[in-house]
């Protein structure tokens, strides 16, 4: 059906009308994909069937291939290339001291080439962390890894959920309740890129509340007060001062209409106790905590003190509270 082929793949229309389908129509437009009316050989009867699209066809930009799928006493299951151990794994097999510059240099290219990609095609992961980066067979002596796990995934602009990303990743929109963009995945993607180097997560937070806590006083500052006026959970951890007056200062000296709560009055807000974390990493700024650590490299050479002031400019170009502000994957 040649005006058929007007609208959709001529190659898969050809491989699905050699094999069980006989396309005959065209039905409609979805979101990832079209829709077409099909004559099932198998048991002789009309089906929909929708074609997605497939993104990185020719598997160049470091995202997980699926192979194949069928259906399985009422399972869907989706058959992927094997790949290696997750970045979490590896960052374990190290004593979590984390990587050098170089290697997280290399994976983090990798990374954000799989996320220019998923910006072109207004996709959003969601659940970009660690264990969701595996490592792939390696094309020669480098090392590669690859993108896995969309089972979060949307379209920008065409968001559902408000409670997405992993805890540790969420960024600061996600945490306020404000309209959310493919900029969250930079944020994720930020986090990641100094955990890859310290071993540890860098806002280990054990609520939502000490997770933002973390950020302000790793990062210094809070979101702006435009994000803050317009989010609609931004009571959750900030009292609103009015209007700008002296001492009502951000922590980054920015004057600002909103204070954080402390730990006293958001105990008595919240139904719940939120739970703040103690534990384990020294709560440094940023630059500081990049420029002095002392476990993943011995020495501190001239080209390894240039590599660690750079991942400090990286990681301040990612971790931007104003999402509008926050680097792109192409910019990165
Ligand atoms: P989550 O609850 O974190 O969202 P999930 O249930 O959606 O996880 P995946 O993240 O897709 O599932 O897979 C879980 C784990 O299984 C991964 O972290 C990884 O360690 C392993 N895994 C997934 N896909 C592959 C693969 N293609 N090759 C090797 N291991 C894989
Ligand atoms: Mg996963
Ligand atoms: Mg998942």
């Amino acid at each position: 059906n040649w005006d058929l082929i007007l609208y959709v793949n001529l190659e898969l229309v050809n491989k699905m009308s050699n094999r069980r389908f006989i396309v005959k129509d065209m039905l409609g437009q979805g979101t990832f994909g079209q829709v077409v009316k099909c004559w099932d050989t198998e048991t002789n009867d009309y089906v929909a069937v929708k074609l997605n699209q497939k993104f990185d066809p020719d598997d160049k930009h470091n995202i997980v291939r699926m192979l194949d799928y069928l259906s399985f006493q009422n399972h869907l299951c989706i058959a992927f290339e094997m790949l290696g151990q997750n970045l979490y794994e590896l960052l374990k097999r190290n004593q979590l001291r984390g990587l050098k510059v170089k290697y997280v240099r290399a994976f983090s290219k990798q990374i954000l080439d799989a996320m220019v990609v998923m910006r072109d095609a207004g996709i959003i992961h969601c659940d970009l962390k660690p264990e969701n980066i595996l490592l792939a067979p390696s094309v020669a002596t480098a090392a590669a890894v690859k993108v896995i796990d969309f089972g979060s995934a949307c379209l920008e602009g065409k968001t559902v959920y408000s409670y997405i990303q992993s805890r540790y990743y969420r960024s600061p929109e996600v945490l306020l309740g404000y309209p959310y963009t493919t900029a969250i995945d930079m944020w994720s993607f930020g986090c990641i890129v100094a955990e890859l180097f310290i071993g540890l997560p860098l806002f280990p937070g054990a609520s939502e509340y000490d997770v933002l806590q973390r950020m302000m006083t790793i990062l210094g500052g809070q979101p702006p007060d435009d994000l803050l006026r317009e989010a609609k959970d931004t009571g959750r951890f900030f009292k609103h001062v009015g209007s700008i007056f002296p001492g009502s200062e951000a922590p980054d000296g920015i004057p600002s209409a909103y204070r954080f709560l402390s730990e006293e009055e958001i105990e008595t807000r919240e139904s719940k106790r939120p739970k703040v974390g103690k534990w384990y990493f020294p709560r440094l700024k940023l630059d500081r905590l990049i420029y002095n650590y002392p476990w993943n490299n011995s020495e501190l050479t001239e080209t390894e003190e240039t590599d660690r002031l750079a991942l400090v400019d990286f990681l301040k170009g990612l971790l931007e509270f104003d999402p509008n502000k926050r680097w792109s994957p192409v910019q990165a």
